[in-house]
């Protein structure tokens, strides 16, 4: 439960997340808690109310009130109990979550007790990232069909290792510790300065409220989003529970850090406000640029984008619609090319185009059809017209191709066989060399993991709030696999400034 509450296709946006700008000597790294919750053996059953009983147990079954244990980095438990005049015939646990649509259900076996009452215990192995909120009941199902449920209990995942304190505004509740009373709240007023900004600029009217959870050091924070941030990210926004979470080192005091973390990831929740659908999420890379773009500006990207032209790395906007890739290097690109997009687009067409594009997203329309409304052409158009404003030229897609027919094993023939490929003529300008057994078995490895890749992908974005946080890591290396083997050539040759 800790993907995102509305897109239909979260392969990404359960973590939205911010790295620094390249710094030095960072060495920050992500513990390896993994981000399952309610994971093997649960099925998320779409629209299935927590109290739905056809035929209710009133009278024949009593709850207690259900209890649970939701501490961060230790096993979450659910518990309660009940007595019933027979035995049930099918016992479940629901859950859900104020931000996730659907129920999660799952079958349980109750214990009976020796006072004639029934147990219902069940674990996971680690509670998921902190302030996840559990809404959960215990469904009992008689042997004549009858049902009864109990009361709703609700968990909040608690991170008791740090002295919290809070301070509230408007639309944000910061939560710190080591730090001071003034400090929080300057931190809280950005953050609110930010929902205001970020409001007027996306045409959003209404906000709801977001918790930020102050972290002065690398590790717990790591801790806290259970393994849903990039290596690199100092930040993180999770939809899923209307959180976000930063880290700010003592070290960051005094300098512009503290203010535009805050900002980038409330920034974050203020898109999803203007952007929220159940059909078709943006981009990410419109995402992170606006977030970036309405917390820091244009410029302190600007080294990074220029080497990621000279290196001829840029990576076009169609591959960082998903998520970015995950190695330092690239991932810092991508963050360059957000918002160089994002800033290109508004110098281009202006404030009210990007929120036509937004409004556009938030009614469900496809990427093609938001950028007709927002600027009379395609998003292909406008990432050609990026990539030509910083003078790069779009490179040509040369993958994935059929591979190459292979030399068959004795006794097997090229065609009819069941298991084996047909045999395919060799694409132009790949020819196999003679005897090149090794070549073939590389190509047609290679095109088995990119379906496989591909298959992945399609999976996860298919798992409305079931992507796991841990798993994006895995997907973003693999998409940057397919982008290097898809998006090199072509590519502007290291150094070049073509005119647009
Ligand atoms: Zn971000």
């Amino acid at each position: 439960m800790t993907a995102e509450a509305f897109h239909v296709r979260p392969s990404r946006r359960a973590a939205p997340w911010r790295p620094r700008p390249t710094r030095s000597g960072s060495g920050r790294r992500l513990g390896p808690g993994a981000a399952i919750l309610l994971g093997t053996g649960l099925a998320t059953v779409l629209a299935l109310g927590m109290s739905a009983s056809p035929a209710a147990a009133a009278g024949r079954v009593t709850f207690a009130v259900p209890s649970a244990t939701a501490v961060l980095l230790q096993p979450l438990v659910f518990r309660d109990t009940f007595t019933s005049d027979v035995p049930p015939s099918r016992v479940e646990l629901l859950v859900t979550s104020p931000f996730v649509p659907g129920t999660t259900v799952d079958e349980v076996t109750p214990t009976a007790r020796s006072n004639g009452s029934w147990q219902v215990t069940m674990s996971q192995p680690d509670a998921g990232s902190v302030n996840t909120v559990y809404l959960f009941s215990v469904r009992v199902t008689l042997p004549d069909g009858t049902t009864a449920t109990s009361p709703t209990g609700t968990a909040t995942v608690t991170d008791p290792r740090f002295a919290w304190q809070s301070v509230s505004g408007r639309t944000v509740t910061l939560h710190w510790y080591g730090y001071t009373q003034a400090q929080a709240q300057a931190w809280l007023n950005a953050a609110e300065s930010a929902v205001t900004r970020a409001s007027a600029a996306f045409g959003v009217t209404s906000v709801s409220h977001v918790d930020f959870f102050v972290y002065s050091a690398s590790q717990p924070f790591f801790d806290a989003v259970n393994g849903g941030a990039n290596a690199d990210a100092d930040g993180v926004y999770i939809l899923d529970t209307h959180t976000a979470l930063g880290t700010i080192l003592p070290s960051d005091l005094g300098s512009s850090w503290p203010d535009q973390e805050i900002a980038h990831e409330v920034t974050h929740h203020v898109f999803a406000a203007a952007t929220r659908n159940p059909y078709h999420e943006p981009p990410l890379w419109l995402d992170e640029g606006c977030a970036v773009y309405y917390s820091e500006g244009v410029g302190p990207r600007d080294a990074e984008l220029e080497q990621g032209i000279a290196d001829g790395a840029i990576i076009p906007l169609e591959g960082l619609a998903g998520a970015f890739p995950s190695t330092t290097d690239s991932f810092l690109l991508s963050y360059a090319e957000a918002v160089s997009a994002v800033d290109f687009f508004l110098r281009t067409h202006g404030s009210p185009a990007l929120r036509t594009l937004l409004a556009a997203y938030a009614r469900g329309s496809t990427d093609d059809e938001a950028f007709e409304a927002a600027t009379h052409a395609s998003a292909a158009a406008f990432d050609a017209a990026w990539l030509s404003s910083i003078g790069v030229r779009p490179p040509t897609p040369y993958g994935p191709r059929a591979a190459p027919a292979g030399p068959a094993p004795p006794g097997w023939s090229s065609s009819g066989v069941p298991g084996v490929m047909p045999s395919t003529p060799a694409a132009p300008g790949s020819p196999l060399p003679s005897g090149a057994t090794g070549s073939a078995v590389v190509l047609i490895g290679f095109g088995a993991g990119l379906a496989a890749i591909r298959q992945r992908r399609a999976t996860i974005r298919r798992s409305e709030a079931r992507v796991l946080a841990t798993g994006n890591r895995t997907i973003a290396a693999d998409l940057a696999v397919v982008a290097a083997a898809t998006a090199v050539p072509g590519q502007a040759s290291a150094g070049s400034r073509d005119a647009p």
